[in-house]
């Protein structure tokens, strides 16, 4: 029996699947995500494909499938039948610029965040935002914590967001939800302590104490 390990592999012997990417007619095969299609079809991809595991959030796509239009990563996608991609360009720059080093102490933080992002107190709670993330993250909860000056909370809600600012092309407001999120998750770092367990682990390596027989590396057993 021959062992099929890649996605791509797996759809050998599955289904075609017809569809278009930045206008070109592709034929897949089912199975295979959008960035696998676009290489099956020759479809050129200089830019825009990075870690191929959802983390990097590089592969930002449009999505039409009838008269439902989406967006997401395109090697978190499945192709479907009849479906038009578009491969989107990369975030432009971003507006929002700061020095954490500028700010005086913990409690300048609300203050500066009302200064760089003025627009997030004008949130309108369409739910775009949450709608395009592809992490499932609840973007607007995070705008709506930020705003109210819980830097931590919101820091939490963003943990897993991999930066595609697919959130940011969505908002009507221009608030730039993932530059708010990040800043929450710098903020929250630069002021706050850093993991109880870390601490002792570096000051036992800063004494020489740290035990080097013992595995500090999470095998997950227990
Ligand atoms: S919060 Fe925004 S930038 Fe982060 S993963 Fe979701 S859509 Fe992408
Ligand atoms: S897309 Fe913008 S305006 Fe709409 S809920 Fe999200 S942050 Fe608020």
């Amino acid at each position: 029996m021959t062992i099929k390990n890649s996605p791509a592999e797996m759809a050998d012997e599955s289904r075609p699947v017809a569809l278009t990417i930045n206008g070109l007619a592709v034929s897949a095969q089912e199975g295979m995500t959008v960035v696998e299609a676009a290489w099956h079809g020759g479809v050129p991809r200089l830019t825009g494909v990075g870690c191929m595991e959802g983390v990097c959030g590089s592969c930002r796509i449009m999505l039409r499938r009838g008269d439902i239009v989406s967006v997401g990563l395109a090697c978190q996608t499945f192709v479907e039948n009849g479906a038009e991609v578009i491969f989107l360009p990369p975030a432009s720059a971003p507006r929002h610029h700061y020095e954490l080093s500028d700010f005086k102490d913990g409690w300048d933080i609300h203050a500066r965040f009302q200064d760089i992002f003025p627009e997030a107190a004008r949130c309108r709670h369409c739910h775009g935002c949450n709608v395009s993330c592809p992490k499932g993250i609840s973007v607007e909860e995070g705008v709506m914590q930020a705003s109210a000056g819980r830097f931590r909370d919101a820091g939490e809600i963003f943990f897993e967001c991999v930066m595609c600012e697919l959130c940011d092309g969505a908002c009507p407001e221009l608030i730039a939800p993932a530059h708010v999120g990040l800043f929450s998750r710098r903020v929250t770092a630069h002021f706050h302590l850093r993991p109880p367990n870390l601490i002792h682990r570096l000051e036992e390596l800063r004494q020489d104490k740290l035990d080097k027989s013992v595995s500090y590396i999470d095998d997950g057993d227990d």
